[in-house]
Protein backbone atom coordinates (compact mmCIF):
# COMPACT_ATOMS: atom_id res chain seq x y z
CA UNK A 1 0.00 0.00 0.00
CA UNK A 2 2.01 3.54 -0.84
CA UNK A 3 1.06 6.32 1.78
CA UNK A 4 2.41 9.94 2.14
CA UNK A 5 3.85 10.66 5.43
CA UNK A 6 6.50 13.22 7.16
CA UNK A 7 9.59 11.58 8.89
CA UNK A 8 12.59 12.58 10.38
CA UNK A 9 15.40 11.19 8.34
CA UNK A 10 18.48 11.25 10.31
CA UNK A 11 19.71 12.37 13.72
CA UNK A 12 18.29 15.65 14.56
CA UNK A 13 16.50 16.85 11.11
CA UNK A 14 13.33 18.69 10.94
CA UNK A 15 10.43 16.55 9.28
CA UNK A 16 10.15 16.53 6.01
CA UNK A 17 7.86 14.57 3.56
CA UNK A 18 8.24 10.87 2.84
CA UNK A 19 6.42 8.61 0.33
CA UNK A 20 6.99 4.81 1.36
CA UNK A 21 5.08 1.53 1.26
CA UNK A 22 2.41 -0.02 3.91
CA UNK A 23 2.03 -4.06 4.17
CA UNK A 24 -0.70 -5.68 1.73
CA UNK A 25 -3.51 -6.49 4.02
CA UNK A 26 -3.00 -10.04 5.64
CA UNK A 27 -6.33 -11.85 6.92
CA UNK A 28 -6.37 -10.68 10.19
CA UNK A 29 -5.43 -7.07 9.30
CA UNK A 30 -7.29 -3.63 8.83
CA UNK A 31 -5.91 -1.12 6.50
CA UNK A 32 -7.05 2.41 7.99
CA UNK A 33 -6.78 6.04 5.92
CA UNK A 34 -5.90 8.25 8.34
CA UNK A 35 -7.73 11.03 9.11
CA UNK A 36 -6.05 12.44 12.01
CA UNK A 37 -2.98 12.14 14.01
CA UNK A 38 -2.23 13.45 17.64
CA UNK A 39 1.28 14.84 18.42
CA UNK A 40 2.65 13.26 21.73
CA UNK A 41 5.70 14.51 23.24
CA UNK A 42 7.08 10.94 22.86
CA UNK A 43 7.48 11.66 19.58
CA UNK A 44 9.66 14.37 19.73
CA UNK A 45 11.74 12.51 22.90
CA UNK A 46 12.18 9.52 20.58
CA UNK A 47 12.93 11.65 17.41
CA UNK A 48 15.66 13.92 19.19
CA UNK A 49 16.72 10.61 20.34
CA UNK A 50 16.70 11.90 23.83
CA UNK A 51 15.71 8.16 24.52
CA UNK A 52 18.11 6.31 23.18
CA UNK A 53 19.68 5.63 19.20
CA UNK A 54 16.37 4.99 16.80
CA UNK A 55 15.89 3.71 13.42
CA UNK A 56 15.65 6.50 10.44
CA UNK A 57 13.34 6.97 8.59
CA UNK A 58 11.12 7.28 11.44
CA UNK A 59 7.67 8.60 10.95
CA UNK A 60 6.26 9.16 14.17
CA UNK A 61 2.55 9.45 15.46
CA UNK A 62 0.53 6.73 17.71
CA UNK A 63 -2.65 8.75 18.15
CA UNK A 64 -4.61 7.64 15.02
CA UNK A 65 -8.20 8.05 14.13
CA UNK A 66 -9.52 7.28 10.46
CA UNK A 67 -11.67 4.83 8.15
CA UNK A 68 -11.24 1.48 7.86
CA UNK A 69 -10.99 1.04 3.64
CA UNK A 70 -9.84 -2.64 3.52
CA UNK A 71 -10.16 -5.55 5.62
CA UNK A 72 -8.85 -9.27 5.35
CA UNK A 73 -10.48 -12.59 4.86
CA UNK A 74 -10.52 -13.10 8.65
CA UNK A 75 -11.26 -9.69 9.84
CA UNK A 76 -14.57 -9.89 12.21
CA UNK A 77 -14.82 -7.05 14.47
CA UNK A 78 -14.21 -4.32 12.04
CA UNK A 79 -16.19 -3.32 8.51
CA UNK A 80 -14.69 -1.06 5.95
CA UNK A 81 -15.86 2.56 6.13
CA UNK A 82 -16.05 2.42 10.25
CA UNK A 83 -14.29 4.89 12.19
CA UNK A 84 -11.11 3.18 14.37
CA UNK A 85 -8.26 4.23 16.04
CA UNK A 86 -4.88 3.06 16.79
CA UNK A 87 -2.66 3.99 19.97
CA UNK A 88 0.90 3.10 20.76
CA UNK A 89 1.36 -0.50 19.94
CA UNK A 90 0.17 -2.15 17.29
CA UNK A 91 1.69 -6.28 18.14
CA UNK A 92 2.77 -7.92 21.57
CA UNK A 93 4.23 -11.14 21.88
CA UNK A 94 0.59 -12.74 22.72
CA UNK A 95 1.97 -15.76 24.41
CA UNK A 96 3.30 -14.20 27.62
CA UNK A 97 1.69 -14.41 30.87
CA UNK A 98 0.90 -10.66 30.52
CA UNK A 99 -0.58 -11.18 26.96
CA UNK A 100 -2.57 -13.99 27.73
CA UNK A 101 -4.23 -11.77 30.89
CA UNK A 102 -5.58 -9.39 28.54
CA UNK A 103 -2.40 -6.94 29.65
CA UNK A 104 -0.37 -6.60 26.63
CA UNK A 105 0.39 -3.03 27.09
CA UNK A 106 2.68 -4.85 29.94
CA UNK A 107 3.88 -7.76 27.54
CA UNK A 108 7.13 -9.49 29.09
CA UNK A 109 8.86 -9.24 25.83
CA UNK A 110 7.70 -5.62 25.47
CA UNK A 111 5.03 -4.61 22.63
CA UNK A 112 5.71 -3.65 19.04
CA UNK A 113 5.20 0.36 19.26
CA UNK A 114 3.39 2.11 16.12
CA UNK A 115 6.61 3.05 15.38
CA UNK A 116 10.43 3.02 15.87
CA UNK A 117 10.12 -0.79 16.23
CA UNK A 118 11.08 -4.08 14.19
CA UNK A 119 8.00 -5.98 13.34
CA UNK A 120 8.33 -9.14 14.75
CA UNK A 121 7.87 -10.42 11.25
CA UNK A 122 11.07 -9.30 10.50
CA UNK A 123 9.87 -6.63 7.99
CA UNK A 124 11.31 -3.83 9.24
CA UNK A 125 10.53 -1.27 11.10
CA UNK A 126 6.74 0.07 12.50
CA UNK A 127 6.49 3.74 10.91
CA UNK A 128 3.44 5.71 12.58
CA UNK A 129 0.75 7.67 12.13
CA UNK A 130 2.41 11.00 10.52
CA UNK A 131 1.00 9.77 7.40
CA UNK A 132 -2.20 8.67 5.36
CA UNK A 133 -2.76 5.12 5.74
CA UNK A 134 -1.81 2.38 8.18
CA UNK A 135 -2.44 -1.80 8.42
CA UNK A 136 -2.52 -3.12 11.48
CA UNK A 137 -3.51 -6.67 13.19
CA UNK A 138 -7.23 -6.03 14.16
CA UNK A 139 -6.38 -7.12 17.50
CA UNK A 140 -5.14 -3.70 18.49
CA UNK A 141 -7.27 -1.73 16.60
CA UNK A 142 -10.35 -0.14 18.48
CA UNK A 143 -13.60 1.35 17.52
CA UNK A 144 -13.86 5.56 17.14
CA UNK A 145 -17.47 6.26 18.35
CA UNK A 146 -19.27 8.35 15.55
CA UNK A 147 -20.22 10.88 18.47
CA UNK A 148 -16.65 11.75 19.13
CA UNK A 149 -15.52 14.82 17.31
CA UNK A 150 -12.62 12.52 15.35
CA UNK A 151 -9.62 15.19 15.88
CA UNK A 152 -10.39 15.85 19.44
CA UNK A 153 -10.60 11.91 19.52
CA UNK A 154 -7.23 11.37 18.83
CA UNK A 155 -5.51 11.95 21.59
CA UNK A 156 -7.33 9.44 23.67
CA UNK A 157 -5.48 6.53 21.78
CA UNK A 158 -2.61 8.16 23.84
CA UNK A 159 -2.80 11.01 26.53
CA UNK A 160 -6.52 10.04 26.98
CA UNK A 161 -5.60 6.43 28.32
CA UNK A 162 -2.12 7.09 30.05
CA UNK A 163 -4.24 9.17 32.85
CA UNK A 164 -7.29 7.11 31.84
CA UNK A 165 -5.58 3.87 33.51
CA UNK A 166 -4.20 4.97 36.09
CA UNK A 167 -6.54 6.97 37.62
CA UNK A 168 -8.65 3.76 37.36
CA UNK A 169 -6.05 1.55 38.95
CA UNK A 170 -4.93 3.29 41.92
CA UNK A 171 -8.62 4.53 42.56
CA UNK A 172 -9.69 8.22 41.79
CA UNK A 173 -13.16 8.07 42.64
CA UNK A 174 -15.84 10.08 44.21
CA UNK A 175 -14.23 12.47 46.97
CA UNK A 176 -10.81 11.54 46.53
CA UNK A 177 -8.37 13.94 46.46
CA UNK A 178 -6.33 13.41 43.15
CA UNK A 179 -3.52 15.86 42.05
CA UNK A 180 -2.75 16.00 37.95
CA UNK A 181 1.14 17.64 37.71
CA UNK A 182 1.65 19.54 34.05
CA UNK A 183 -1.06 20.80 32.20
CA UNK A 184 -0.13 19.49 28.67
CA UNK A 185 -1.55 16.97 26.66
CA UNK A 186 -1.53 14.42 28.97
CA UNK A 187 -2.69 16.20 32.06
CA UNK A 188 -5.68 17.98 30.42
CA UNK A 189 -6.52 14.40 29.80
CA UNK A 190 -6.50 13.34 33.44
CA UNK A 191 -7.86 16.46 34.59
CA UNK A 192 -11.50 15.49 32.24
CA UNK A 193 -11.20 11.42 33.16
CA UNK A 194 -10.67 12.39 36.82
CA UNK A 195 -13.30 14.92 37.04
CA UNK A 196 -15.91 12.78 35.31
CA UNK A 197 -14.75 9.97 37.81
CA UNK A 198 -15.71 12.36 40.93
CA UNK A 199 -12.45 13.12 41.86
CA UNK A 200 -11.76 16.23 43.71
CA UNK A 201 -8.86 17.66 41.14
CA UNK A 202 -5.78 19.97 41.93
CA UNK A 203 -4.05 20.87 38.79
CA UNK A 204 -0.09 21.74 39.42
CA UNK A 205 1.47 23.64 36.99
CA UNK A 206 4.40 25.76 36.39
CA UNK A 207 2.03 28.25 33.95
CA UNK A 208 0.06 30.64 35.70
CA UNK A 209 -1.38 31.14 32.84
CA UNK A 210 -3.16 28.03 32.48
CA UNK A 211 -5.46 28.71 35.51
CA UNK A 212 -8.64 30.09 34.00
CA UNK A 213 -8.51 26.79 31.40
CA UNK A 214 -8.12 24.47 33.92
CA UNK A 215 -10.85 25.28 35.91
CA UNK A 216 -12.72 25.40 32.97
CA UNK A 217 -11.79 21.85 32.05
CA UNK A 218 -13.60 21.31 35.76
CA UNK A 219 -10.49 21.42 38.15
CA UNK A 220 -10.97 22.24 41.48
CA UNK A 221 -8.25 24.20 42.51
CA UNK A 222 -4.79 25.25 40.58
CA UNK A 223 -1.47 25.59 42.08
CA UNK A 224 1.32 27.25 40.52
CA UNK A 225 4.59 25.75 41.12
CA UNK A 226 7.07 28.39 40.57
CA UNK A 227 6.80 29.69 44.68
CA UNK A 228 7.92 26.39 46.94
CA UNK A 229 5.70 27.87 50.05
CA UNK A 230 2.80 26.09 48.27
CA UNK A 231 4.06 22.87 48.66
CA UNK A 232 3.86 22.89 52.79
CA UNK A 233 0.38 24.71 51.81
CA UNK A 234 -1.04 21.39 50.90
CA UNK A 235 1.37 18.54 52.78
CA UNK A 236 -0.44 15.21 53.03
CA UNK A 237 -3.25 16.21 51.32
CA UNK A 238 -3.63 13.89 48.33
CA UNK A 239 -4.57 10.22 48.27
CA UNK A 240 -3.03 10.37 44.34
CA UNK A 241 -0.78 12.28 42.37
CA UNK A 242 -0.41 11.42 38.79
CA UNK A 243 3.25 13.09 37.27
CA UNK A 244 3.05 14.03 33.69
CA UNK A 245 6.07 16.49 33.15
CA UNK A 246 7.84 15.45 30.16
CA UNK A 247 11.04 17.34 32.54
CA UNK A 248 12.87 15.96 35.73
CA UNK A 249 11.12 17.73 38.42
CA UNK A 250 11.49 17.36 41.84
CA UNK A 251 9.97 14.49 43.10
CA UNK A 252 10.22 14.93 46.91
CA UNK A 253 7.50 18.32 46.92
CA UNK A 254 5.06 16.28 45.39
CA UNK A 255 5.83 13.01 47.40
CA UNK A 256 5.45 15.17 50.80
CA UNK A 257 2.02 16.16 49.09
CA UNK A 258 0.81 12.66 49.97
CA UNK A 259 -1.20 11.04 52.95
CA UNK A 260 -0.74 8.08 54.44
CA UNK A 261 -0.35 5.54 52.12
CA UNK A 262 -0.93 7.88 49.45
CA UNK A 263 0.49 7.12 45.52
CA UNK A 264 2.22 9.17 43.15
CA UNK A 265 2.30 7.68 39.50
CA UNK A 266 5.18 8.40 37.09
CA UNK A 267 3.77 8.70 33.37
CA UNK A 268 6.05 11.53 32.02
CA UNK A 269 9.07 10.17 30.62
CA UNK A 270 11.88 12.46 31.07
CA UNK A 271 15.20 11.13 29.82
CA UNK A 272 17.45 12.31 33.28
CA UNK A 273 17.01 10.16 36.34
CA UNK A 274 15.28 11.77 39.43
CA UNK A 275 16.98 11.96 42.99
CA UNK A 276 14.59 10.67 45.99
CA UNK A 277 14.97 11.74 49.84
CA UNK A 278 13.97 8.35 52.16
CA UNK A 279 12.80 10.90 54.23
CA UNK A 280 9.89 12.10 51.64
CA UNK A 281 8.94 8.17 51.17
CA UNK A 282 9.13 6.43 54.42
CA UNK A 283 6.64 8.89 56.37
CA UNK A 284 3.13 8.22 55.93
CA UNK A 285 4.33 4.77 54.02
CA UNK A 286 4.26 6.79 50.67
CA UNK A 287 4.27 4.50 47.65
CA UNK A 288 5.88 5.36 43.62
CA UNK A 289 4.38 3.71 40.78
CA UNK A 290 4.73 3.26 37.25
CA UNK A 291 2.13 3.34 34.29
CA UNK A 292 2.44 2.75 30.41
CA UNK A 293 -0.81 3.68 28.53
CA UNK A 294 -3.10 0.54 29.01
CA UNK A 295 -3.96 -2.56 27.13
CA UNK A 296 -6.43 -2.58 24.02
CA UNK A 297 -9.31 -3.43 26.48
CA UNK A 298 -9.37 -0.88 28.33
CA UNK A 299 -8.37 1.80 25.18
CA UNK A 300 -12.16 0.50 24.12
CA UNK A 301 -13.46 1.25 27.25
CA UNK A 302 -12.18 4.62 27.65
CA UNK A 303 -13.40 5.43 24.04
CA UNK A 304 -16.87 4.38 25.27
CA UNK A 305 -16.42 6.08 28.61
CA UNK A 306 -15.41 9.23 26.61
CA UNK A 307 -18.74 9.03 24.54
CA UNK A 308 -20.66 8.21 27.39
CA UNK A 309 -19.39 11.90 29.58
CA UNK A 310 -18.70 13.61 26.21
CA UNK A 311 -14.89 13.54 26.43
CA UNK A 312 -12.83 14.31 23.97
CA UNK A 313 -9.00 16.79 23.72
CA UNK A 314 -8.98 20.09 23.51
CA UNK A 315 -6.81 20.53 20.29
CA UNK A 316 -5.36 22.96 17.61
CA UNK A 317 -5.96 20.88 14.02
CA UNK A 318 -2.73 21.96 12.28
CA UNK A 319 -1.40 21.50 8.57
CA UNK A 320 1.07 18.55 8.01
CA UNK A 321 3.73 21.35 7.13
CA UNK A 322 3.27 22.97 10.74
CA UNK A 323 4.32 19.61 12.37
CA UNK A 324 8.34 21.41 13.21
CA UNK A 325 7.04 24.05 14.44
CA UNK A 326 4.15 22.47 16.62
CA UNK A 327 7.01 20.60 18.29
CA UNK A 328 8.82 23.72 19.40
CA UNK A 329 5.74 24.93 20.88
CA UNK A 330 4.92 21.51 22.83
CA UNK A 331 8.85 21.63 24.11
CA UNK A 332 8.24 25.43 25.43
CA UNK A 333 4.53 24.04 26.97
CA UNK A 334 3.34 26.26 24.94
CA UNK A 335 0.39 23.81 23.36
CA UNK A 336 -3.50 24.29 24.10
CA UNK A 337 -3.88 21.46 25.16
CA UNK A 338 -2.78 18.73 21.88
CA UNK A 339 -1.35 19.47 18.59
CA UNK A 340 -3.50 17.16 16.06
CA UNK A 341 -2.42 16.72 12.33
CA UNK A 342 -5.06 17.56 9.72
CA UNK A 343 -3.75 14.17 7.44
CA UNK A 344 -5.57 15.38 4.59
CA UNK A 345 -2.70 17.59 4.37
CA UNK A 346 0.13 15.35 3.90
P1 LIG B 1 3.30 18.01 27.01
O1 LIG B 1 2.04 18.26 26.27
O2 LIG B 1 4.55 18.70 26.60
O3 LIG B 1 2.98 18.30 28.57
C1 LIG B 1 3.97 18.28 29.55
C2 LIG B 1 3.67 19.38 30.55
O4 LIG B 1 4.66 19.30 31.58
C3 LIG B 1 3.78 20.79 30.02
O5 LIG B 1 2.61 21.26 29.39
C4 LIG B 1 4.07 21.58 31.28
O6 LIG B 1 2.85 21.79 31.99
C5 LIG B 1 4.92 20.60 32.10
N1 LIG B 1 6.35 20.88 31.94
C6 LIG B 1 7.09 20.77 30.81
N2 LIG B 1 8.36 21.12 31.05
C7 LIG B 1 8.44 21.45 32.36
C8 LIG B 1 9.49 21.88 33.21
N3 LIG B 1 10.76 22.05 32.75
N4 LIG B 1 9.21 22.13 34.52
C9 LIG B 1 7.95 21.96 34.98
N5 LIG B 1 6.91 21.54 34.21
C10 LIG B 1 7.16 21.31 32.92
O7 LIG B 1 3.70 16.46 26.97
P2 LIG B 1 2.72 15.17 26.94
O8 LIG B 1 2.54 14.76 25.53
O9 LIG B 1 1.58 15.40 27.84
O10 LIG B 1 3.71 14.06 27.57
C11 LIG B 1 4.19 14.23 28.89
C12 LIG B 1 5.21 13.16 29.21
O11 LIG B 1 4.56 11.87 29.30
C13 LIG B 1 6.30 12.99 28.16
O12 LIG B 1 7.53 12.71 28.83
C14 LIG B 1 5.84 11.77 27.37
O13 LIG B 1 6.90 11.07 26.74
C15 LIG B 1 5.24 10.93 28.47
N6 LIG B 1 4.26 9.91 28.04
C16 LIG B 1 4.16 8.78 28.79
C17 LIG B 1 3.23 7.82 28.46
C18 LIG B 1 3.09 6.58 29.30
O14 LIG B 1 2.44 5.61 28.88
N7 LIG B 1 3.66 6.53 30.50
C19 LIG B 1 2.39 8.02 27.37
C20 LIG B 1 2.50 9.19 26.65
C21 LIG B 1 3.42 10.15 26.99
P3 LIG B 1 2.61 23.18 32.84
O15 LIG B 1 2.88 24.28 31.87
O16 LIG B 1 1.20 23.06 33.26
O17 LIG B 1 3.57 23.14 33.99
ZN1 LIG C 1 2.09 9.22 23.26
Amino acid sequence: MDVRGYAVMSEQAPLTPWAFTRREVRDDDVAIDIEFSGVCHSDIHTARSEWGPISFPCVPGHEIVGRVSAIGSAVSGFSVGQRVGVGVYVDSCRTCKNCLSGMSNYCEEGFTGTYNTPERSGEGITQGGYSTGIVVNEGYVVNVPESLDPAGAAPLLCAGITLYSPLKEFGAGPGVKVGIVGLGGLGHMGVKYAVAMGAEVTVFSHSESKRDDALAMGAHHFVVTNDETVFQTHAKQFALIINTVSASIDLNLYLELLGLDGTLVMVGLAAEPYPIKPFSMAPQRRRIAGSTIGPVSELQEMLDFSAEHNIVSDVEVIDADYVNTSWDRVVESDVRYRFVIDVSTI
